[in-house]
């Protein structure tokens, strides 16, 4: 496998615009839960009697958080996310109109005294998570850092008045000291938070890329499979036809020994061409696979399907039943799928069924469903078994005695198939009795 490097060139957004869309709406409801904060601590202050706190200011600040928080809600429930530049601009913008709001809660709540102030470091944190690279969260621990030192020293000159719950020294070396520890705070928050985010988003790019690389290998791979698989159907189809030209212009005149041979050689070409056709639909993509739904009435298919194994069917002395034509009704499916479904049913009840057993296939209709149910008397599948028939290249043990050739695709097909139109499959078996596979497919 190809080696990616950490400093990958591949660069995957850590977020699409729907993901940074739901962390606008989480940083509006963490906003609304410091709106509910805020209101108990004011209501705290006014019944502890503390004076000294402004409390229409601080109702204010309560009141524009609230009309702030709604008329964003109301933007962003309004606006579906579409550019992530747009989301991260809102990220922004909500995290400097907080910072701004949260400067004036803590002027009003005693500016280097207030504890507050701790609460820019939440910003920074969210900074560090959700922006791509480190300068950002950098320039908002600045902004805080500024914003902070800038009420400081506003109220330290006393152009805004200093509002504090107790009698306070407040001279130049409290307020360095205070600032200093703030300052490193912040910094170095930011910078821990950064960093580590920084070697997460690293480890996830790493990851997308290796998963690009392995998808990429296997698609190749597939398209090599699938080459190789219709490659190879061509000249087996010429065998094929070559056998039969022998078979049908000598007739007669073949020894039996000679008709035995080419009679035995034609089964298996058919064969081959069975799994040639389960090899190239198991490479191909779901989206190659997607044709369109039509109606279909099973009244007009299975008869034909059911026409195209007869011969293998007769030469085994096996009787096909077919229940089918008394329900004329259709419903709409890719007829593609439907019909691959019910070939890989009965070619595998005919092969799997012993000599002069019988094949029964039926279709049935509710309110919500439609049913196919393939039965036959066959070798069954033991129970231990049965929930692995549907894994890729699984044969049962008793199948691969009875039966030699095989490549255990068809069912996980039919499985990945059925279950791409909202079917479903449910298989009832008994060893020696025989196995029934019904499909169910809602009625559209
Ligand atoms: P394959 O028939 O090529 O082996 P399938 O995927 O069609 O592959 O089937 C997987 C396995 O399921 C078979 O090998 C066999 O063991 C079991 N199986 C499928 N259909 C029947 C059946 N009608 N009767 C008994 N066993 C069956």
């Amino acid at each position: 496998m190809p080696k990616v490097s950490l400093s990958t060139s591949i660069k995957h957004s850590f977020y699409t615009p729907n993901s940074l869309r739901r962390k606008n709406i989480w940083l509006v409801n963490l906003r609304w839960v410091s709106s509910l904060a805020l209101s108990i601590f004011i209501l705290g202050l006014f019944f502890l009697k503390l004076e000294n706190y402004p409390y229409s200011a601080l109702t204010s600040i309560v009141i524009v958080l609230v009309i702030f928080n709604s008329l964003l809600l109301f933007y962003l429930k309004k606006r579906k996310p579409k550019y992530l530049r747009t989301e991260e601009n809102i990220v922004l913008a909500q995290i400097v109109i907080d910072y701004l709001i949260l400067t004036v809660l803590t002027h009003f709540t005693g500016g280097i005294d207030s504890p507050f102030h701790l609460f820019y470091l939440f910003h920074i944190i969210i900074a560090s998570v959700i922006f791509e690279t480190k300068y950002l969260a950098f320039i908002i621990a600045a902004v805080a850092v500024g914003l902070m030192s800038m009420l400081v020293f506003m109220e330290y000159w006393q152009v805004l008045e200093h509002y504090s719950s107790g009698v306070k020294v407040y001279n130049l070396t409290d307020i360095a000291l205070a600032l200093a520890v703030f300052y490193v705070t912040i910094f170095v928050s930011t910078y821990i938070g950064a960093t580590l985010m920084m070697r997460h988003k690293k480890v996830k790019n790493l990851i997308f890329a290796q998963n690009e690389e392995l998808e990429k290998s296997e698609r190749e791979k597939m398209l090599f499979f699938r080459f190789v698989s219709h490659e190879l159907k061509s000249p087996i189809i010429a065998v094929q036809s070559a056998i039969n030209v022998v078979l049908d212009v000598m007739d007669v005149k073949l020894k039996p020994q000679a008709r035995d041979m080419l009679e035995r050689g034609r089964k298996r070409t058919l064969q081959m061409i069975e799994i040639l056709k389960d090899l190239v639909s198991l490479s191909y993509e779901e989206k190659d696979e997607k044709h369109e739904v039509e109606m279909v009435v099973p009244c007009e298919h299975i008869p034909e399907v059911v026409d195209y194994y007869r011969p293998s069917a007769v030469e085994k002395n096996i009787n096909i039943i077919e229940t089918v034509c008394k329900q004329h009704q259709g419903f709409q499916i890719d007829k593609f799928v439907f019909e691959k479904i019910i070939t890989n049913l009965i070619s595998n009840a005919v092969r799997y069924t012993p000599i002069g057993g019988k094949v029964t296939i039926k279709t049935d209709l509710d309110d919500k469903f439609w049913y196919l149910m393939v039965s036959d008397t066959g070798i069954g599948i033991p129970i231990e078994e049965q929930k692995h028939v549907f894994e890729e290249f699984y044969r049962a043990s008793n199948a691969k005695i009875f039966e030699a050739v095989g490549t255990g695709l068809g069912l996980s097909i039919i499985r990945k198939i059925v279950e791409q139109e909202n079917g479903e499959i449910f298989l009832k078996s008994k060893v020696g009795k025989g196995s029934t596979f019904t499909v169910r497919f809602p009625l559209k």
